[in-house]
Formats: structure tokens, C-alpha cells, sequence
């Protein structure tokens, strides 16, 4: 890491949301396929749009490779960090923004949990159909990106 990488992530994120320490590291070095495992640089946890675009810019100024992680479940190593990169954890953003029940329509945002939005929409009688059996913990950030889905989909 150097100086003036850091520097930079450090103003672009609360000290909260940025992970140096390996002790802080270590739990973000795998995703569910473990036999792979590969400490970062840092790990960012933004929570605004603008921290988002703050750490991908600094991380493009100093060509410094990016991973996105959502809940981490993955078992392709999607998440799986690079030595010399930065993990860019969307968890933080975990709001389901607006619900339109008449059009089977829901805007969430992609740190939002898979079953976190079947309970929200229990009281209206519906669903989120896709339902990997790790629904529970994985992000709907991370179902797009895998392709993700279980029983429902097929029925
Ligand atoms: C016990 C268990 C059961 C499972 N069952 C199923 C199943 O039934 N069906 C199934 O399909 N899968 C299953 N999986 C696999 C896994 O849960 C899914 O692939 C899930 O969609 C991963 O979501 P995640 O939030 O954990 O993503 P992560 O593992 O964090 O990331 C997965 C990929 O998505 C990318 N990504 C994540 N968030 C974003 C984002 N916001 N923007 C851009 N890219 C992003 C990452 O870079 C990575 O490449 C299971 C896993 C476990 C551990």
C-alpha cells in the first residue's frame, strides 16, 4: 500500500468504513469456495454513492485493482480478493428503497439480503421468487452477478 493510496482512501471514507489491520482483513480473504484465500490491501464499506465513487476513482488514479463483495457466500471465488487490490463490500447498502406492489416491482439497493425482501413484502401476499438456500445471508448484488437462484425459479 502506498502512502499516497492510502492517503487517498482515507479521505474518501470514514476511518469506520475502511479495513487496513490484517486481523480486520483476514474474515474478508475467502468467500464460500475457501480453499482459495488471498488477504487484501484494504477493505472499503461504503455507504453513500459518493464513497462508492470516491474509492473507485482513487483506486483508478493509482491502478489499484477493485473486487466487489457482497454477503461473501459466492461459491465460484467471484470475491475472492487480489493481493494487490481492494475489496469494495456493498453490505452497507442494505435498504429496499420502494415497493410497487401492484406491479411486482421492488428498488433495493445491492447490499439488500435475498429473503430480506420476501419478508417485506409478506404482508402484500408476495414473494422475491429466486431463493438460493444461502437466502438468508447473500445479497441480491451478488444473486445478480451470479445468476443465483433455487427451487422457486424453476416452479
Ligand atoms: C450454504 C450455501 C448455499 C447456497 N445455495 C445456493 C443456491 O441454492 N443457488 C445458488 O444459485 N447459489 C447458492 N449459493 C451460492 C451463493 O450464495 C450465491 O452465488 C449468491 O448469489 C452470492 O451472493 P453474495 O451476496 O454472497 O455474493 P458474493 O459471494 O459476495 O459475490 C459473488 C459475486 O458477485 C459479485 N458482486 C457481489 N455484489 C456485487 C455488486 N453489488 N455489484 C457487482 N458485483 C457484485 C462479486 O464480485 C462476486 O463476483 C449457496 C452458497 C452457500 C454458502
Amino acid at each position: 500500500m502506498t502512502p499516497s493510496f492510502l492517503a487517498a482512501l482515507r479521505a474518501a471514507l470514514p476511518a469506520s468504513a475502511l479495513l487496513i489491520e490484517t486481523e480486520a482483513l483476514r474474515p474478508y480473504e475467502c468467500d464460500g469456495l475457501s480453499a482459495y484465500r488471498q488477504v487484501p490491501l484494504a477493505v472499503c464499506l461504503p455507504e453513500t454513492i459518493e464513497q462508492v465513487q470516491a474509492v473507485l476513482h482513487a483506486c483508478r488514479v493509482h491502478g489499484v485493482p477493485v473486487v466487489a463483495r457482497g454477503a461473501g457466500t459466492g461459491l465460484s471465488g467471484g470475491a475472492l480478493p487480489l493481493a494487490d487490490g481492494v475489496v469494495l463490500s456493498l453490505a452497507r447498502f442494505n435498504r429496499i428503497l420502494a415497493i410497487d406492489a401492484d406491479n411486482r416491482l421492488a428498488r433495493v439497493q445491492p447490499g439488500v439480503r435475498n429473503l430480506a425482501i420476501s419478508e417485506a413484502v409478506a404482508p402484500y401476499g408476495l414473494y422475491y421468487a429466486p431463493d438460493p438456500s444461502s437466502q438468508i445471508a447473500c445479497s441480491i448484488g451478488g444473486n445478480v452477478a451470479e445468476n443465483s437462484g433455487g427451487v422457486h425459479c424453476l416452479k
